[in-house]
């Protein structure tokens, strides 16, 4: 199938999320990448949905509702550095309670 073409699905987007017809959040780092669907292998905009447990957002197939990655409201750079400061404090606690 060509990454342009819209594939065929037989249920309505709607009834797997309800916020595909949202515009994109502009807001988050990731949302404005064009993603390749691994179901069906458009190539296009994600649509972006609230996410669940810890993800704050998802990337969701506009062709299909197939879901497509994680989005952060954070930078990589930003998810980076946060995760180093934490590793650091850990790290810290871990030689104190040698
Ligand atoms: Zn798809």
């Amino acid at each position: 199938m060509s990454a342009t073409q819209r594939p065929e699905f037989s249920a309505p987007i709607v009834s797997i999320c309800p916020d595909l017809s949202k515009p994109i959040l502009p807001a988050l780092p990731e949302a404005d990448t064009q993603m390749v669907c691994r179901r069906c292998g458009a190539l296009d905009l994600p649509a972006v949905a609230p996410g669940s447990g810890p993800h704050a957002y998802k990337a969701v197939c506009r062709h299909c509702g197939a879901w497509i990655k994680w989005l952060s409201t954070r930078t990589q750079a930003e998810r980076h550095a946060r995760n180093e400061h934490f590793y650091q404090q850990w790290l810290k606690k871990a030689q104190e309670a040698r």
